[in-house]
């Protein structure tokens, strides 16, 4: 049963679709509450680092940045991170697991357990994404993401903004009906750096025990836990609202 807050996020949705990029972002700004922008530093997240990094003092102070440290990232990510702050100025906060946590996973299954089923997967990934997660977004009313439709088949329905009964917030993705060209547009533009790792064949990048480069032809995601036969495999992060999208579609 979509709540009052399924309602307002469809009527949001409806709002920033004919928008372009910059009023879509002062539109969301302009939200109550206070709005976090997970980045994993991906090209769709730079480009819209770039994108909040150039809006007026007072727009762009709206957003806080944050990132997932999983402690098993590439140190190109790593690099890229500190170079994203530099190129943009703006500040991008590590959210780290625990010590606890991540020995209590280690201790079960083993450093690199995930390889051996979805479930010991799932496990690390609720340990070094899921929980981080929470605090992340702990006190937020409205998290932003660099989701987009074109990026798997598991992701073709992403609404513009959809209530996420789940974490509590309205969630926003304002590049979601982009194509990967006018990212990578965005991106130039606005000079933020990228992942030298795009160059070698990674187009989604996320830790490197779990991420390898894709072949031609293949989904954008489909190095991403390569190993499972789920071809929608995700990490948790981004669980579809089902509720919320069913009430966008309505006419
Ligand atoms: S992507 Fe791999 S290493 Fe990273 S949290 Fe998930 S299972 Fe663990």
């Amino acid at each position: 049963m979509p709540t009052q807050d399924h309602i307002h996020a469809a009527a949001l949705a409806k709002r920033l679709a004919p928008l372009p990029l910059d009023d879509r972002l002062a539109a969301i700004a302009a939200l109550p509450g206070r709005i976090v922008f997970t980045t994993g530093l991906g090209v769709e997240d730079q480009a819209l680092t770039g994108a909040i990094a150039r809006l007026a003092p007072g727009t762009r102070s709206r957003f806080g940045l944050a990132t997932l440290d999983t402690g098993r990232l590439f140190a190109e990510t790593l690099d890229l991170i500190a170079a994203t702050e530099a190129a943009t100025g703006l500040a991008i906060a590590r959210y780290s697991p625990t010590p606890a946590d991540i020995a209590a996973f280690a201790d079960r299954h083993g450093v690199d357990g995930f390889y051996d089923s979805v479930e010991a997967r799932h496990a690390c990934c609720a340990a070094r994404k899921l929980r981080p997660l929470a605090r992340a977004l702990d006190g937020a009313t409205c998290w932003v993401t660099g989701l987009r439709r074109g990026q798997s088949g598991a992701r073709a329905e992403t609404p513009l903004a959809a209530f996420d009964s789940a974490d509590g917030v309205t969630k926003l993705n304002p590049l979601a009906d982009l194509d990967i060209g006018a990212i990578r547009e965005l991106a130039a533009r606005a000079g933020v750096p990228l992942n030298p790792l795009h160059a070698r064949g990674y187009a989604s990048i996320g830790c490197e025990p779990c991420t390898r480069a894709i072949r031609p032809g293949e989904d954008e995601r489909a190095g991403r836990w390569w190993w499972e036969s789920d071809a929608k495999r995700e990490c948790g992060l981004h669980v579809a609202p089902i509720a919320a999208i069913a009430v966008e579609a309505r006419p």
